[in-house]
């Protein structure tokens, strides 16, 4: 098994305490800049995961989501439909907020609560394909 990031932080304290044993003091600091370079390096790839993590599931909850040309709907397993969702929202700050429907038009029209944005049907070119 090759050897990760963290077998080179725990071997890198060791080096130290050997470095330690016998060597000049120039070669001590080279040794413990090095291991607080790698110790850099593991930080950085715990928050390159993480990161990556947050865009991979970003991306499966892009492909779930349809733009109907004026309101997102999120596609559940079986082709049920969840929603809607604000594009506005969506896509200025990458947040899924419900949209409420609004009177006997609850169907076609809605409303963000969150940026308080009116969405109305019959001013779109493209009426939602969701019938209820
Ligand atoms: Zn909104």
């Amino acid at each position: 098994m090759a050897l990760g990031i963290s077998d080179a932080v725990s071997l890198s304290g060791r080096v130290v305490e050997l470095v330690k044993a016998g060597a000049t003091i120039e070669l001590q600091e080279k040794i413990m800049e090095l291991r607080e370079a790698v110790l850099n390096a593991k930080e950085e790839i715990l928050g390159l995961r993480t990161e990556l993590g947050e865009l991979k599931r970003a991306a499966a909850e892009r492909e779930q989501l349809i733009f109907d040309g004026m309101i997102y709907w999120h596609e559940e397993r079986g082709g049920k439909k969840e929603g809607p969702f604000c594009p506005r929202c969506r896509d200025s700050d990458s947040k899924l907020i419900r949209l409420h429907g609004l009177g006997p038009g609850a169907n076609y029209d809605w409303n963000c609560l969150a940026c308080n944005t009116l969405f109305v049907a019959r001013n779109s070119r493209f009426p939602p394909v969701y019938r209820g």
